[in-house]
């Protein structure tokens, strides 16, 4: 009898990998004092946990690991909260498949 094992999603993000364009970040997010709530709402939807707050309450973003979904592009982009392009050629993520 063989049991069934249901691979993770974490452990299959693991697989890829991810070459960080140094001094380069693809997204930026604009300087605030008190973050919208879209752009509190990234620290919550973006499934690479790029967003985060920080201890005065600003939401910041480190783009490492960022597997360029667009969700918080389609979030913050038109209202200005965040600046978002693809990475350069050859940097950013680079996905394992199979
Ligand atoms: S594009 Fe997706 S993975 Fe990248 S920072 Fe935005 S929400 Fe996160």
């Amino acid at each position: 009898m063989t049991v069934a094992t249901e691979a993770r999603v974490e452990d299959k993000l693991f697989q890829n990998r991810y070459l960080v364009d140094a001094g380069k970040p693809h997204i930026k997010v604009r300087a605030h004092e008190t973050p919208s709530a879209a752009l509190v709402a990234l620290t919550a939807v973006c499934p690479a946990k790029c967003y985060e707050m920080n201890d005065r309450g600003q939401v910041e973003i480190t783009p490492d690991g960022c597997m360029e979904c667009g969700t918080c592009r389609i979030l913050c982009e038109a209202s200005g909260d965040i600046e978002w392009d693809y990475p350069r050629g050859g940097y950013g993520v680079l996905y394992k498949f199979g």
